[in-house]
């Protein structure tokens, strides 16, 4: 016998645990939706050039991290590293932003990326979020803060923390870049970070390795070198999130992996998942939309990861409140109950009560053993003397407690038991 497995860096969802993962998307949406973001969905995969354009070429994510392919017909695709290209992507190819902006999206979904897997880095990863394209507003940049926070806060998380930084603008950062590059110059570098110091040099200051950071103490910080205008949005930025009580932690050497970043820039962390300790990140990035061939068009936004906010409860040890999934288990004796509880449960069903059924022709015995490992409260049972009174009988799971039901009360029984 020969069985598959999942391929490595990747994990599959399945209940129990799924439930949990549905119920975090699902909290880190909420707070979007009630603040006017619409639902966006794109495609999986998209051109290669959409990423080298809209990441940077000089990434981590588009030089070693994307799964590319050639089509039959000859296209050069990625499956999708990240959400923003995509979405600005989308909007812009259907003109959102022409009435009116800023155009407010947000996403869930797979993504992408060929890295080494370990706990928290896998191959295949789910994030939520969220884009603000179209307007330049610090009020922008803090609602979104604000509703990541909301979003974890529902979820009982406490160990996050929200670092911030400005980036600066096209302003500001030409001649910061020229002094990090000066500073980064008189480092002895291996090559490939040498490189990168004439490309990006400030990717240089997000290397994680101690023989980079070590030197990188005496580096120029931008927060020295900010334009007016600059400073002003930041200082407006951290007031509105202090006043929205969202604490934060200003970090000078915050910068992000991807190009396109300007001003505003933030990582959430959590202290309980050891090296892969960013749970979500975002910022500010005015120029996106024009390297991508659109309009000028500042934009803010941000992608929270799932897995990891998932790793970031069970650190903390957050139990969700989940919903039980079978409210009520049918449990059939003989074959006129089977036709007459399945029609009970299909009337429970669309009453809104979640009901299942002891399928497969089951003795009595086991289908009690399916009705309690169902995690249902309520069991429903019927025999033919039942059927001929006309009831059927409840039984609370838990207490144990039973009691005949008129058949046609079902429905009123069972929420009555409920409440
Ligand atoms: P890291 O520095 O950990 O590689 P990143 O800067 O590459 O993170 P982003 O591109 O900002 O991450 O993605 C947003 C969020 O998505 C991250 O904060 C993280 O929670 C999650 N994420 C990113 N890459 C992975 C991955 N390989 N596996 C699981 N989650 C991931
Ligand atoms: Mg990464």
């Amino acid at each position: 016998m020969s069985t598959f497995s999942a391929p490595r860096g990747t994990y599959d969802l399945l209940p129990p645990d799924s439930a949990t993962y549905l119920a975090v998307r699902d909290a880190l949406a909420a707070p979007l939706r009630r603040a006017g973001y619409g639902y966006a969905e794109t495609p999986g995969f998209e051109h290669v050039e959409l990423f080298a354009r809209g990441v940077g070429e000089s990434t981590d994510i588009v030089t070693k991290e994307m799964y590319t392919l050639t089509t039959k017909g000859g296209d050069e695709l990625a499956l999708r590293p990240e959400g923003t290209a995509s979405v600005l992507r989308a909007a812009l190819q259907a003109g959102l932003h022409r009435s009116g902006v800023p155009v407010k999206l947000w996403y869930s979904g797979s993504y992408y990326r060929y890295e080494r897997p370990q706990k928290g880095r896998y191959r295949h990863f789910s994030q939520v979020g969220a884009e603000a394209v179209g307007a330049e507003d610090p009020a922008l940049d803090a609602e979104l803060i604000v509703l990541a926070v909301d979003g974890y806060r529902s979820l009982g998380l406490r160990g996050f923390r929200l670092l911030l930084n400005s980036l600066g603008d096209t302003v500001c950062r030409p001649a910061y870049r020229a002094a990090l590059q000066d500073f980064l110059r008189g480092l002895d570098l291996d090559e490939e970070t040498r490189r990168r110091v004439e490309i990006n040099p400030l990717r240089v200051l997000d290397d994680k390795r101690a023989s980079v950071t070590e030197r990188l103490a005496a580096a120029p910080l931008l927060r020295d070198h900010l334009c007016e205008a600059c400073k002003t949005y930041h200082e407006q930025v951290r007031e509105l999130l202090t006043a929205a009580g969202v604490a934060f932690e200003d970090d000078p050497r915050l910068v992000r992996g991807l190009d396109y970043y300007t001003r505003t820039t933030f990582e959430f962390v959590h202290d309980g998942l050891g090296a892969q300790s960013a749970v979500g990140g975002g910022g500010r990035y005015d120029g996106l939309s024009e390297q991508l061939g659109g309009p000028p068009l500042p934009s803010v936004g941000w992608a929270l990861g799932v897995d990891r906010t998932v790793l970031a409860l069970q650190a903390e040890g957050v139990a969700l409140g989940l919903p039980t999934a079978t409210e009520v288990f049918a449990v059939p004796l003989g074959e006129e109950a089977r036709r007459a509880l399945f029609e009970a449960v299909t009337e429970l069903r669309r009453a809104g009560v979640a009901a299942d059924f002891a399928y497969g022709g089951k003795g009595v015995k086991a289908a009690m053993k399916a009705a309690n490992r169902s995690g249902a409260r309520l069991a429903v049972i019927a025999g033919e003397r039942d059927l001929a009174e006309g009831v059927v009988q409840l039984k609370d799971l838990v207490s144990g407690e039973q009691a005949p039901v008129r058949l046609g009360e079902l429905v009123a029984g069972v929420r009555a038991a409920l409440a």
